[in-house]
């Protein structure tokens, strides 16, 4: 049995990262989402255990002590974290698992996890990067104006990822996400049991 896919999506803040990652699970079932957990306060219509793992500091500081996380990073003056949770028997059950996380996550994942799938989210412009975080109506202006200077540091991160991907559109960046799958999961180095032929005629 091929072994699932780790599928990581990163990207600067206000790319479009969970819009694009809901499409994508919506239109590929057999993709898991992996939930993480974060110590900022619930936005509206956030469900503990959905969206989120919502912990306090103290509950978060526990987990990376019971060493429950595969990476955690202090992002915008929170906490966030992959949890384990049997990511790595859940792949060689051959569950495909997606990671929605901050650039320094994801090249601690990397790190870690040479045969991930690295996909870099980028914004078609600066201009509208802003447009979109001005748009979620989640910051004030100071932290809106923290994340756009952090944004090209974040963008130049992306050059260590395998893959990038506009967001112009959802459908679009999506679409183009789906393609790295499907050419994934054709890759010989996944695909080594199909050239066994023993047995002959
Ligand atoms: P991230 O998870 O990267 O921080 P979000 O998914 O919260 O970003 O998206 C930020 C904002 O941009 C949201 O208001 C979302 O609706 C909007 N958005 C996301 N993708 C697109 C797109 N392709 N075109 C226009 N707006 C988008
Ligand atoms: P938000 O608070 O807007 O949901 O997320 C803020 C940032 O934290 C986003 O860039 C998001 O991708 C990132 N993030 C979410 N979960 C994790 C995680 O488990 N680990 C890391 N490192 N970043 C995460």
């Amino acid at each position: 049995m091929q072994k699932g896919l780790l599928i990581v999506v990163s990207g600067a803040s206000g790319t479009g990262k969970g819009t694009v990652c809901k499409k994508i699970l919506s239109d590929l079932p057999e993709v898991a989402y992996s939930i993480s957990a974060t110590t900022r306060a619930p936005r509206p219509g956030e469900v503990d255990g959905k969206e989120y793992y919502f912990l306090s500091v103290e509950e978060f500081k526990s987990w990376i002590a019971d060493g429950k996380f595969l990476e955690h990073a202090e992002v915008y003056g929170n906490f966030y974290g992959t949890p384990l949770n049997k990511i790595e028997e859940r792949l060689n059950r051959g569950e495909d698992i997606l990671l929605e996380i901050d650039v320094q996550g994801a090249l601690n994942v990397k790190r870690k996890c040479s045969e991930g799938v690295y996909i870099f989210l980028l914004p078609p412009s600066l201009e509208e990067l802003k447009r979109r975080i001005e748009g979620r109506g989640t910051e004030t202006p100071e932290s809106l104006s923290r994340r756009m200077k952090n944004a090209l540091a974040e963008i130049n991160v992306g050059l260590e990822y395998d893959y990038v991907v506009v967001n112009d559109s959802i459908e679009n960046a999506a679409e183009k996400i789906k393609a790295i799958l499907t050419a994934e999961r054709l890759k010989v180095s996944r695909n080594e049991d199909k050239f066994n032929f023993d047995g002959g005629f």
